[in-house]
């Protein structure tokens, strides 16, 4: 199918961006690498008077070491962050998720501040986000604000941006060297949006947990922390039984659909299945990394 007819503006800079959604009055979308958009308009989901093009601002597309945090541009393409060498020693469980993010060829066009304004429960950025605790950087007519991870996912393809709203960096607080981490996910096909994904950040003192994170998505209508679970392992001896209380809990706190690709209880069980392997992944490399 064709899309709606629509105007179209190429912005040169953030200001005429932002400018240009105020004056459509809700009724505008920001295009950036158009994966996503795209398809929308052509099954006719949307009908946006005018589109806003952001791809020829320029300095958008980047990935900055600034201390205590990387920051990355809106427009950076998910294969920079794939092959960046800043985002693999930093954020190794990101460098792992990236290759998961459809295809190359989606990879080359779709952008983080894309992936993460779509909102799409079964994508890889959004639950990155909420595992690492990202702060994402807002602008509009009425100024600029920050809005943690946690507080942007309303609903599936729904964030907490309003009208008029640009997304314009993404900042990731840095992790410990030694903090271990996993990646988990299964899809039908390589490529293929996750039936569902574990993502585990985990420092350990000695025997113990001394600080966990859990991200989930596939399972809910939208990408999910595990805060119960996290709370069951902190301050906790990593065991087996320790580890299936966790399971438990994580289990008990999805409430996945049930589609064409998998049912409801499929996904409850298979999301156990890979929060048991990367928790063990992610004690492993913290061990390693701390000995
Ligand atoms: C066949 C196929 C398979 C896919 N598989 C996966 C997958 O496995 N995992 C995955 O994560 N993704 C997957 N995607 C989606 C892909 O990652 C998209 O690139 C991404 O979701 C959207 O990024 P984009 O830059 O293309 O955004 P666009 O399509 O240009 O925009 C998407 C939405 O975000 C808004 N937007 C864009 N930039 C901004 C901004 N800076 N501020 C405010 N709003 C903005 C747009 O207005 C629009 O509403 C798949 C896509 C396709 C077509």
């Amino acid at each position: 199918m064709k899309p709606p007819p629509f105007d179209y503006f190429a912005a040169d800079c953030i200001e005429a961006a932002i400018q240009a959604l105020a004056d459509a009055g809700g009724d505008g979308k920001i295009i950036a690498g158009g994966q996503s958009l795209m398809p929308m308009l052509n099954f006719r989901l949307l009908r946006p008077s005018i589109l806003i093009d952001i791809n020829r601002i320029p300095d958008l597309a980047y990935v900055r070491d600034d201390g205590d945090e990387i920051r990355i541009g809106p427009l950076t393409r998910h294969r920079i962050l794939e092959t960046s060498d800043l985002i693999a020693k930093q954020f190794p469980v990101l460098h792992e998720a990236m290759g998961y993010v459809a295809h190359l060829a989606i990879r080359n066009r779709g952008t983080i501040g894309g992936s993460l304004s779509h909102a799409d429960p079964a994508a890889e950025l959004p639950m990155m986000s909420l595992l690492l605790d990202a702060r994402l950087e807002v602008q509009s007519n009425a100024g600029r604000r920050t809005i943690e991870a946690r507080d942007f996912f309303l609903g599936a393809l729904t964030t907490a941006l309003e009208d008029g709203d640009m997304l314009v960096e993404v900042r990731l607080p840095k992790l410990r060297e030694e903090t271990g981490w996993a990646f988990e996910e299964v899809a039908r096909r390589s490529g293929d949006f996750a039936l569902a994904s574990v993502a585990v950040i985990m420092d350990s003192d000695g025997d113990w947990v001394s600080d966990i994170r859990i991200g989930m998505m596939g399972v809910g209508e939208t990408p999910m922390r595990a805060t119960e679970a996290e709370n069951i392992l902190t301050g906790q001896r990593y065991s087996e039984a320790a580890v299936a209380a966790t399971v438990d809990a994580i289990r008990a706190a999805v409430e996945p659909n049930t589609d064409l690709h998998a049912s409801a209880d499929y996904r409850r069980h298979l999301v156990g299945i890979l929060a048991q392997q990367a928790l063990a992944k992610a004690w492993d490399r913290s061990r390693r990394a701390s000995r």
